[in-house]
């Protein structure tokens, strides 16, 4: 199975992408886009919904 490391720009932590996810695919369409690992885009999703209600 193909994957890809990348380099989350929230936590500095290097995570994989697996062939056929959604994040493969936008990582191999732009290799020069930050990305974030799931922990880290599970977290700022919660950031955002509790900014929107304050
Ligand atoms: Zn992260």
């Amino acid at each position: 199975m193909f994957h890809y490391e990348i380099l989350c720009f929230s936590c500095k932590k290097v995570f994989r992408v697996y062939e056929g996810t959604k994040e493969y695919k936008q990582f191999k369409e732009n290799k020069k886009g930050i990305y974030c690992c799931e922990e880290c885009s599970h977290n700022i999703r919660i950031e955002a919904i509790k900014n929107f209600f304050r």
